[in-house]
């Protein structure tokens, strides 16, 4: 395995059109085989910068490579890579859990292959539920059906924009232990979080990022040690 960053990003910049400067030159490399954290308040430009690693959102400047595939030029080899567990839930309620990860294109969609799937399926515990409709499901099953959908093309990166956003304690733990399962089958993760004790408890290492500024990325326990620190308390509490 290539000890190369999977993912690049470089000296990239997102100003919308309404001239709101959401990202401002950020450098990242982000490991194969790890789990990053990227850390920060609401507003803080966590979304924005996973959309545009995805190419879901044009980058006013610099570029992404995904294993070396820039994400724009070469975007079908770099999409083919990445999977995308977005904030919101499914809204296919009659759908069943089978239907909906074999046969929704997702964003990145490509041809499915059925032995693949119910090996997520099975990997995520819900192979029992496979015919069962969306509606009949808790809410962590549903969640682990819209980690399913991201995994269904094959991907070695997956993104988890806010993953346990508005869900209960026990939720949370449950799906730190589905991320983390999925990390040991080799998937490299990087989720977004506002959450600190989540980047704590999940991450290898954590980015902060703040007004679109990726003020510091270290290693998690490194840190951990610098959490006395009143400015990195400042950086991760104060809102915009
Ligand atoms: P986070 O995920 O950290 O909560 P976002 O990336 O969603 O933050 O948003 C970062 C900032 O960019 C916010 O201030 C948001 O209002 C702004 N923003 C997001 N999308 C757009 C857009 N399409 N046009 C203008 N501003 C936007």
């Amino acid at each position: 395995m290539s000890d190369a960053p999977i993912i690049r990003v470089e000296e990239l910049s997102k100003t919308f059109s309404d001239g709101f400067k959401a990202l401002v030159d950020v450098d990242l490399e982000i490991h194969r085989g790890e789990i990053f954290a990227l850390l920060g308040p609401n507003g803080a430009g966590k979304t924005t910068l996973i959309s545009v690693i995805c190419g879901l959102v044009n980058a006013s400047e610099g570029r992404v490579m995904v294993d070396g595939h820039d994400n724009v030029r070469d975007y079908r080899a770099a999409r083919a890579l990445i999977g995308l567990v977005p904030q919101e839930l499914t809204n296919e309620a009659f759908t069943t859990v089978w239907d909906t990860v074999s046969f929704s294109r997702g964003l990145f969609g490509k041809p499915k292959n059925p032995g693949h799937i119910e090996k997520v399926l099975r990997s995520l515990t819900l192979w029992e539920k496979r015919n069962n409709r969306l509606l009949e499901l808790s809410g962590g099953m549903k969640r682990r059906v819209l980690i399913a959908k991201a995994l269904s093309h094959e991907p070695q990166v997956l993104f988890l924009d806010e993953p346990t956003a508005g869900v209960d304690v026990e939720l949370r733990r449950e799906m730190w232990e589905v991320v983390r399962g999925l990390r040991d089958q080799g998937v490299t993760i990087i989720l977004t979080t506002h959450y600190i004790e989540e980047a704590e408890e999940m991450a290898d290492r954590i980015g902060v990022i703040r007004r679109g500024e990726l003020v510091l990325v270290e290693d998690k326990r490194a840190l951990m040690r610098k959490l006395g620190n009143k400015e990195l308390t400042l950086h991760l509490q104060q809102p915009l």
